[in-house]
């Protein structure tokens, strides 16, 4: 069997030729070998080597920003295992994600509480278990962790643009500019350590620049403190940096110029941090499904395959395109595809070029699919979770 690109929508040399950089994805030769083993579910084939290159050359692409990586975009033990081993430190949103990282070893100082709206309950919890560090956004919740743990290190997440990040986060979370200098007084009046500054670009950000705006309101934020009494220590530059698709991204080395020249001059006291997510782990796996069956509707071509929104392909539904590779070489026509449940909502893609001789049975391979898939995947109507393979 020989995998082959099947998808028109493949990177064209003009974009390539950009690259600083070229990305490197799974051997599929490895996706090969595995399914020689047979196949009974869809599962996510990770190499942990890829992780290991790609948070060397994060740290390497920006010496002084610590990489705490974002656990929801692919919490399996083996790929924290593996980014534990490579220094990362991590952020987190849940206790579930807390207690895994503990039970893996990781100091609870090294995992920041990045999620803005956190309960009681939770954070007694956390703090309990020794968590320093909490983010917050609004008067309320700054008032909420207080009452829990008066002495946490606090940072404050600030609104920034995500102009031209496929996933915009910007709305659900992020404190208004208007609305900074209340908190800032309130912390003072609480005498609560308000002592950093973060903010999110979106997720798959392809412009550098939302990165130099964050970290300029920040710079702004933190002489506001400064002035305030309080006394800054953190930059977190949160995620976002994005990964090859179909689209042309900018290389991480490319965003961390316009980083590094923003951060340039900060002074040591700040200590610089990012929470990648998708930039980690992406690249390392290959999604691999399989074709439950066909079907010809008034002239239209459907394909259905054994995993579809609910397990693990639901990002599409926001645009993501994912390269998708066949072994067969029949010419291009338009597919409509969809998963193997019973809801409507379960349609992954229409009018996918794709070869017209796919058949039930065949194997769909979808590169760069290791973050934000089998985290998300669930067992609807009665189909299994993916499972997940490390190399
Ligand atoms: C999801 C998330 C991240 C990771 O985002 P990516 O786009 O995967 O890099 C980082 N920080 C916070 C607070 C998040 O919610």
């Amino acid at each position: 069997m020989k995998i082959r690109t099947a998808t028109v929508q493949k990177r064209t040399e003009n974009e390539v030729i950009f690259d600083t950089h070229p990305e490197i994805s799974l051997d599929l030769s490895h996706v090969e070998d595995a399914l020689k083993k047979g196949y009974n579910r869809p599962f996510l084939l990770v190499d942990s080597n890829i992780i290991r290159n790609k948070i060397r050359r994060f740290k390497a692409a920006m010496p002084r920003v610590h990489p705490h990586y974002a656990a929801k975009a692919n919490p399996d033990s083996r790929v924290l295992k593996t980014l534990i081993e490579e220094g990362s430190g991590f952020e987190i949103a849940s206790i579930a994600e807390l207690d895994l990282l503990i039970s893996l070893g990781v100091p609870a100082a090294e995992i920041y509480y990045s999620n803005p709206m956190k309960s009681r309950q939770y954070l007694e919890y956390a703090a309990s278990k020794g968590v320093e560090w909490y983010v917050l956004d609004s008067v309320e919740e700054l008032r909420k962790i207080v009452s829990v743990k008066p002495d946490a290190k606090l940072y404050l997440r600030i609104d920034t643009p995500n102009i031209g990040s496929d996933w915009p986060l910007a709305g659900k979370f992020g404190t208004h500019l208007a609305d900074i200098k209340a908190i800032i007084n309130e912390a003072v009046s609480l005498n609560a350590d308000l002592a950093g500054v973060t903010f999110h670009v979106g997720s798959q950000c392809r412009n550098p620049q939302n990165w130099r705006v964050g970290i300029e309101r920040a710079r702004n934020v933190f002489a506001d403190m400064r002035q305030a009494g309080l006394r800054p220590r953190l930059l977190n530059i949160g995620g976002g940096y994005p990964v090859r698709h179909v689209k042309p991204i900018p290389s991480i080395e490319v965003i961390a110029d316009v980083i590094n020249a923003a951060i340039a001059d900060l002074p040591e006291e700040i200590r610089i941090m990012a929470e990648p997510g998708r930039y980690l782990v992406s690249d390392s796996a290959c999604f691999v499904c399989r074709v439950v069956g066909t079907a010809t509707r008034n002239g239209k071509r459907w394909m259905y395959w054994d995993a579809g929104i609910f397990g693990g392909i639901i990002e599409v539904s926001e645009g993501l395109r994912y390269e998708i590779l066949t072994n067969r070489t029949g010419s291009s026509t338009p597919w409509s595809i969809a998963g193997p449940t019973c809801d409507s909502v379960d349609v992954l893609m229409h009018d996918e070029l794709l070869p017209e001789d796919i058949q039930e049975g065949d194997f769909i391979f979808i590169p760069n699919a290791g973050a934000y898939t089998t985290a998300y995947a669930s067992n609807f109507n009665g189909f299994p979770l993916p499972d997940v393979m490390v190399l």
